[in-house]
């Protein structure tokens, strides 16, 4: 199901214009228009779906067996050291384009692109604590 309002779904239907790199019945990859990097790519669900968890297996999928081919082939395209792969679920989690996709990042020493990631500490039974929790919830 399409969202009339949706720029990914409209990209989707052929109505706005993207520089495509691979099309199929489920999934749309495309280059990012302000790419963190050369190469930058987006892979889309064309179902319309705001964040992943919204996606059943069979959507996901469809989407993520690209994953692969599309991270080797970005990576032969830019000749790029590493590569991120990322996905923002929600604005809290800085997404700004509400429809699912993966952002492909290529990577190399001394790029721009830099991550606070504050490690934490659990205290003594946290962790299986929340994780009994999660696996309650599965
Ligand atoms: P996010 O913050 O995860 O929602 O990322 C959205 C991404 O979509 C950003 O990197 C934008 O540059 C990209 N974007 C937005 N509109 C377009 C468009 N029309 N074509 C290609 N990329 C787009
Ligand atoms: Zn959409």
């Amino acid at each position: 199901m399409a969202d009339s309002e949706c720029i990914f779904c409209k990209i989707a239907a052929g109505e706005i214009r993207a520089v495509k790199v691979l099309e199929d019945d489920a999934c749309v990859a495309f280059m990012d228009i302000a790419p963190l990097a050369e190469g930058h790519v987006l892979v889309t669900p064309k179902t319309h779906a705001v964040t992943l968890d919204e996606l059943t297996a069979d959507q996901a999928e469809a989407m993520l067996k690209h994953l692969p081919a599309l991270t080797r082939a970005v990576r032969a395209a830019t000749g790029c050291e590493g590569v991120n792969i990322l996905q923002n679920n929600g604005r809290v989690a800085h997404q700004v384009v509400m429809h699912v996709h993966f952002h492909i990042i290529p990577r190399n020493s001394g790029d721009k692109f830099h991550f606070n990631w504050p490690a934490g500490k659990y205290p003594p039974a946290r962790a299986e604590q929340l994780a009994e929790a999660i696996r309650n919830a599965l």
